[in-house]
């Protein structure tokens, strides 16, 4: 299999590395394999993993006072956090688990994102046609979109709406056979890998270094610190930190493989889900269609083209050599089709993602997607692992990762509160 090609992160090849050199004086830990001048000072927070995840702890830690070094063994975002369907949203589905906290957290997490990231985080328009053949009726889902409305804080841009028949013409070529009604509600889109680098942007400006392409190789807890070895270009390296964040997504069991002292792993596996990207621009919205198996697909609005994802299948191989199946990819293509029969159905591209989910015997679609975040020592904890988790919730996440690793850490005065820092893509044109 071949590596997919990134279409979605296009961030410059040229964003470069920070030069180790210059990252301060060489401490005089050592160890066989890395020489003396490869030994980086000691930091507080050293985080594995250049995702949302990883970035968003980076920020919050520097935010609250901590050096912070982050690790990244490819480019930011590489992994799922440019892979997703990029929205901003408490996830309407979720209500149908009663995951009730999670969805009303992340509605408050979008509104802070909406205003602290105005150029990346957008309120966007969602219809939900429902047709004859629907299986969730609409007054299920006018009392899911009510919930959802409340949920938000009944903001004066939260409420849904019934479309008129009138105005359905307009809905993007959407298919009239057998429809009953259009429900109109509002969530958020983003670009996930441009959010992903403007967290990071924010952590450096806050002073934590980053450090990539450094893969993370292996990293030996001990009373007082853990020393951490990686490799950074052709040469490995070494850093102590209080504590370590395993924020390596679909790679996080990998990764603690590689802990001494043997680390305990949750039951979890990776299910890959596939976006396809076609011609022609979605001018309305987003639209949230229902697929012949009953599962929620969106059709959206992406760079002047239209998208359309998401599926759920257990993924077993390397997680960086996912790539479509398919069979997710007909599935999403007869699912467009269907529901909007008029369109350019031809397929520019396509790419999958990793979820990092439970094991449960059930659809994956029907779990948990709380975020998980085992320690491995609760009083004292050095080691903490983000699993699972969404791009919305990436600040939530971080500030209870800090909570719970103040066991840990000394004492110390806070620079900034990650709810205000201004988010802004480092990599944006300018004018
Ligand atoms: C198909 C799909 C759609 C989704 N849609 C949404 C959505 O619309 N909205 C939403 O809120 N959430 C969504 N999610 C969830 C969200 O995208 C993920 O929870 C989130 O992106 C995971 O981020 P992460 O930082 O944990 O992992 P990742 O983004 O995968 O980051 C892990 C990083 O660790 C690095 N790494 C791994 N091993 C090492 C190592 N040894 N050394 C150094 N670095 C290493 C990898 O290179 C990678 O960059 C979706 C998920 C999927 C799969």
């Amino acid at each position: 299999m071949v590596n997919q090609p990134h279409p979605l992160n296009p961030n410059p090849s040229d964003q470069g590395t920070i030069d180790i050199k210059k990252c301060g004086a060489p401490f005089n830990v050592n160890s066989a394999n890395v020489s003396a001048s490869n030994v980086r000072p000691k930091y507080d927070v050293c985080v594995i993993g250049g995702g949302i995840h990883g970035v968003g702890v980076a920020q919050a830690a520097a935010a609250a006072g901590y050096t912070v070094a982050l690790l990244e063994k490819s480019r930011l975002a590489e992994g799922t956090s440019s892979r997703s369907s990029k929205l901003i949203h408490g996830g309407l589905r979720y209500l149908e688990q009663l995951e009730i906290s999670l969805v009303w957290e992340s509605l408050r997490e979008r509104e802070l994102l909406f205003r602290i990231a105005p150029d990346l985080v957008k309120r966007q328009k969602f219809y939900i046609p429902v047709y004859d053949r629907t299986s969730r009726k609409p007054w299920v889902m006018k009392i899911g979109l009510l919930m959802y409305a409340v949920l938000s804080g009944g903001h004066k841009n939260c409420w849904f709406k019934t479309v008129p028949r009138s105005d359905w013409d307009s809905l993007d070529g959407i298919n009239q056979a057998g429809l009953k009604c259009v429900l109109q509600y509002w969530d958020g889109q983003t670009d996930d890998a441009a959010l992903t680098r403007a967290i990071m942007q924010s952590a450096q400006d806050l002073g934590a270094d980053l450090f990539f392409p450094a893969r993370f190789v292996s990293a030996e807890i001990g009373r007082d610190e853990v020393e951490v070895f990686f490799q950074f270009g052709s040469d490995s390296f070494s850093t102590r930190a209080n504590v370590v964040v395993n924020a390596a997504g679909a790679g996080v069991n990998e990764v603690l493989n590689h802990f001494t002292p043997k680390v305990a792993q949750l039951a979890v596996e990776n299910i890959q889900g596939t976006h396809i990207e076609l011609p022609g621009i979605i001018t309305q919205g987003c639209y949230y269609v229902e697929a012949k198996d009953k599962r929620v697909v969106f059709v959206m609005p992406w760079n002047e083209r239209t998208l359309v994802g998401t599926t759920e299948v257990k993924f077993e191989g390397n997680p960086d050599e996912v790539t479509p199946l398919d069979s997710e990819v007909r599935y999403l293509s007869e699912t467009y089709e269907t529901h909007f029969p008029d369109r350019d159905h031809s397929i520019i591209n396509q790419w999958a993602g990793l979820r990092v989910l439970p094991v449960a015997t059930g659809a994956a679609f029907k779990r948990s997607r709380e975020t998980m975040l085992p320690v491995d020592d609760q009083s004292r904890p050095r080691l903490l692992s983000i699993y699972g988790g969404k791009l919305t919730g990436y600040r939530a996440t971080a500030e209870k990762v800090m909570k719970i690793l103040s066991r840990t850490l000394p004492k110390v005065t806070p620079v900034a509160n990650t709810r205000e820092l201004h988010l802004e893509d480092p990599y944006r044109p300018s004018g």
